[in-house]
């Protein structure tokens, strides 16, 4: 715990929005163009999560800004006969800089599974791009206290196979499902309690040197007004914005929240 605390500083802050299947192209840049000269300044990295059709306007909006950008998601071959999915090849060559994997929406929805996220996660590194991997608990599992036991297995499965060295490109967002786009947010106390024990995961799975480095994210109805608190915590190193990052205003204002950390 103190050496998380200590630790913290040297690892990177990144406040990520999730717009989800949210903005045509033409709404993305004019959102872009406004979240733009709000975040200059950031003393974290930003990067904004956008759908597959907004990527390439997203890209050419943000040149020469400070913000980066990422898609939601990518398939784990490199071509071939995957009607409606998008390669990592694809997504590198237009630009794109992050992709999240394994957000629970897609887990709920649309049959993503740890070995899924593995592979995504995998091709991912492989292909130069920093996934941010999604992993949390349903309501259901926190209320039989197995929290713990939910998260050191998505962790193992959807790590699987990562080495040490490329765990430096590994984004961890802890997201407690019950707290996805419900207004719940997790307290900063249970916030911090997750986080810290993913840290310990990945202490086991690489050492404490990698495990120190990893940036964790909070997600879960994060927002201008919770952002702050969550965001001193130890283990707290940033954050997967939801539906606060539509509005620039207040995606902003967490940004600028990561000043305040300490
Ligand atoms: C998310 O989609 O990753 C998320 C955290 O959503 P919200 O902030 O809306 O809860």
């Amino acid at each position: 715990m103190i050496l998380d605390a200590l630790t913290k500083g040297m690892r990177k802050t990144i406040i990520a929005g999730n717009w989800k299947m949210n903005k045509t192209p033409s709404e993305a840049k004019a959102l872009l163009e406004e979240i733009a000269p709000l975040v200059k300044d950031a003393k974290c990295e930003v990067v904004a999560c956008v759908p597959y059709v907004d990527l390439a306007t997203a890209v050419e909006a943000t040149k020469g800004t400070n913000i980066k950008i990422g898609a939601e998601n990518c398939h784990w071959e490199e071509k071939g006969a995957y009607t409606g999915e998008i390669s990592t090849g694809m997504l590198k060559e237009i630009g794109v800089e992050y992709v999240v994997i394994g957000h629970s929406e897609r887990r709920q929805y649309f049959g993503e599974t740890d070995e899924t996220v593995n592979k995504r996660t995998k091709a991912a590194l492989a292909a130069g791009l920093k996934p941010i991997v999604c992993v949390g608990e349903l309501l259901w599992e926190r209320e039989c206290n197995i929290t713990n036991e939910v998260i050191a297995r998505q962790i193992k499965l959807d790590l699987w196979d990562v080495t040490p060295e490329e765990m430096a490109n590994v984004v961890i967002a802890y997201e407690p499902v019950w707290a996805i786009g419900t207004g719940k947010t997790a307290t900063a106390e249970q916030a911090e309690e997750v986080c810290g024990f993913i840290r310990s995961c990945l202490k086991e799975m690489f050492g404490l040197e990698v495990a120190a480095a990893v940036t964790i994210q909070y997600g879960g109805s994060m927002n201008d007004q919770n952002a702050a608190e969550l965001l001193k915590k130890p283990n707290v190193d940033g954050g997967l914005i939801g539906g606060a990052s539509l509005v620039a205003e207040k995606f902003a204002a967490i940004v600028a929240a990561t000043a305040l950390e300490y």
